[in-house]
């Protein structure tokens, strides 16, 4: 099924485009090569030899020089609907991901209140509907109130179109209540995403716990509040023959202990952030939670590298960002009050362009792999421009540079961890669920002779 027919969007009109002379990259279809992309009522309808494509009214795209990727996929944003549209909401979040390149995005349950009814997914779905630019799907929480204690409806919370469950923002601390939840996911499908931390290890650390933190005196967050909790739920879901995906990996012991349980055969699906990839905690010296205070923390050079191998060898399935807006006021505050969390939609592909692919850290064959995977562990289809797929492209100029936060943001809130950083390669187009999505203001559309 396609992305705009498993998630919701708004409706409009399948795009009619010609991206003349892109340089086109699908590494999983093994599509590379010049070509005219060639896109009706919505779908690719071929790859043409460049300039050959017939335009048939459709609108022209000079795409010379720019590189045309599978739009790309994030299992993990924060949209605050509802209660928090302050902060962000479908529409702006969804803007936030077109200018990001992405064509959907799975949206968070720990809002105010939490998504936990039937009820609750029918209104986002609805709400999606109406007002989001890219194919949104929505989690429900896998205990009432996110209280840790009780198991949502999860059958009819299926029913009513969610697509998993999750209780982010926070842990599941009782072994009891996850294992009884994979029991019920085995009969009622739906993948379940796992915010791993041992809340009695991390008590009120503010930052990773390290020569830094103590350096700062700052409360720290050590990386075994994330690894131990890895371990026992993937024992958990080996002993159930359930399925689970592990969120926001930061650790290098956490890649290890997703390697080991793949190794053992456990159903087991994992992703990182951009900021964890790009940053370790010597940012955090400058004491500055804007950019900085997140959870999991940003954790030191060793991990960084554990987490960019684990890219590189398969352990870790997908980029996603974790995508957390928050107002000002929560983070103009001293490090240890301040909310924790940081955008980024419309910044991920051209971060870790800048910072791992630039350098040749990885290839940019692995990164578009690693943004468009995203959708797998949640059982969609993965974005793809072989012909007749759905139209989900990220149209990209590879030697743009730009400062990120210079001309405002899509999304509601300003707390880019890029704020203020010079990043190179940026989004300048993308089609999502088939449609027109984002066009980057300064990007003119010229008729290709
Ligand atoms: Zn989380
Ligand atoms: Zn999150």
């Amino acid at each position: 099924m396609s992305l705009a027919a498993a998630l919701e969007m708004r409706s409009g009109e399948g795009a009619e485009a010609i991206l003349r002379r892109a340089t086109v990259l699908d590494p999983v279809a093994g599509i590379e090569g010049v070509h005219d992309v060639v896109v009706r009522d919505g779908r690719i309808a071929e790859l043409a030899a460049p300039g050959e494509g017939r335009a048939d009214g459709a609108e022209e795209v000079d795409a010379e020089g720019l590189h045309a990727f599978p739009a790309f996929f994030d299992p993990h944003v924060h949209l605050r609907v509802p209660g928090q549209e302050h902060k962000e909401d479908i529409e702006t979040g969804a803007r936030a991901a077109a200018a990001g390149g992405y064509c959907g995005v799975i949206a968070m349950a720990n809002t105010e209140p939490p998504v936990c009814t039937p009820a609750d997914v029918e209104a986002l779905r609805e709400a999606a509907r109406e007002a989001a630019a890219v194919p949104v799907g929505f989690l429900a929480t896998v205990t009432k109130a996110m209280a840790g204690e009780e198991l949502t409806e999860m059958a009819s919370l299926r029913d009513a179109g969610a697509l998993g469950f999750s209780d982010d923002g926070l842990p599941l601390r009782s072994a009891r209540v996850l294992r009884r939840a994979l029991q019920y996911q085995r009969l009622c499908g739906g993948t379940i995403a796992l915010h791993e931390e041992d809340s009695e290890l991390s008590g009120d650390g503010a930052m990773h716990e390290g020569p830094v933190s103590a350096a700062l005196g700052l409360a720290g967050i050590p990386a075994v509040s994330e690894s131990t909790m890895i371990a026992r739920d993937a024992a958990l879901a080996a002993y159930e023959d359930a399925r689970i995906h592990v969120q926001h990996l930061s650790a290098a012991e956490s890649v290890e202990a997703v390697r080991a349980a793949k190794a053992a055969g456990v159903k087991i699906s994992c992703e990182a952030s951009p900021h964890h990839l790009c940053l370790t905690d010597e940012e955090v010296r400058s004491l500055d939670p804007r950019r900085f205070k997140m959870n999991p923390p940003l954790r030191s050079e060793a991990d960084r590298q554990a987490l960019i191998e684990g890219l590189r060898d398969g352990t870790i399935d997908c980029v996603a960002t974790d995508h957390a807006p928050h107002a000002a006021e929560e983070k103009e505050v001293p490090f240890e009050q301040a909310a924790m969390g940081v955008t980024g939609l419309e910044t991920a592909f051209a971060a870790l362009h800048t910072e791992l692919v630039g350098p040749g850290t990885i290839e940019l064959g692995l990164l578009v792999e690693k943004l468009s995977a995203g959708a797998a562990p949640f059982d969609l289809e993965r974005p793809s421009l072989t012909p007749g797929s759905e139209a989900n492209v990220a149209l990209c100029d590879l030697g743009a540079e730009w400062v990120v936060g210079e001309e405002g943001y899509e999304s509601r809130s300003q707390n880019s961890w890029c704020a203020g950083r010079t990043l190179t390669g940026r989004v300048v187009m993308t089609l999502a669920g088939g449609q027109v999505a984002y066009r980057l203001r300064s990007f003119s559309l010229g008729v290709a002779a």
